[in-house]
């Protein structure tokens, strides 16, 4: 079982059961991410597809991944997050609310990009008098 991202995820969980992938690779049919101590399934369907092995699926999961400040649960390459300047935040329930100013953008696997910028954040303009 091979390791990604400093020994921070694995291919966890996997059946006894191998089938042969699109991939290239032989690997479990049955079998679970865990990233950052997180456990991630996949759909049964998914993995039926036989498309891409295990190994190759965690491979492109943790690809240009970072972790959030607070909770420290991973932020995948294209998710929104905030930026709180010192980090970023994942904007789980558990995180909370962040600073006052921190701004909702996207992480694109090797920095953040204001979501203004990335097209998912609109910016609303307040008719003079506020909205009534
Ligand atoms: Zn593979
Ligand atoms: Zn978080
Ligand atoms: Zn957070």
């Amino acid at each position: 079982m091979s390791e990604g991202q400093a020994g921070h995820a694995v291919v966890a969980e996997a059946s006894w059961g191998r089938d042969d992938y699109k991939c290239g690779h032989t690997g479990p049919v049955q079998y679970a991410h865990e990233i950052f101590g997180v456990t991630y399934r996949l759909q049964e369907g998914i993995i039926r597809s036989r498309e891409e092995c295990a190994q190759c699926r965690l491979d492109k999961a943790v690809d240009g991944i970072t972790q959030c400040a607070c909770c420290n649960t991973a932020i995948f390459k294209g998710q929104e997050c905030m930026n709180y300047g010192y980090g970023l935040c994942c904007m789980s329930r558990g995180c909370g609310v962040g600073p006052i100013g921190a701004q909702v953008g996207i992480w694109n696997g090797s920095g953040f990009v204001d979501g203004i910028l990335a097209g998912t954040v609109t910016v609303v303009k307040v008719p003079a008098g506020g909205f009534s």
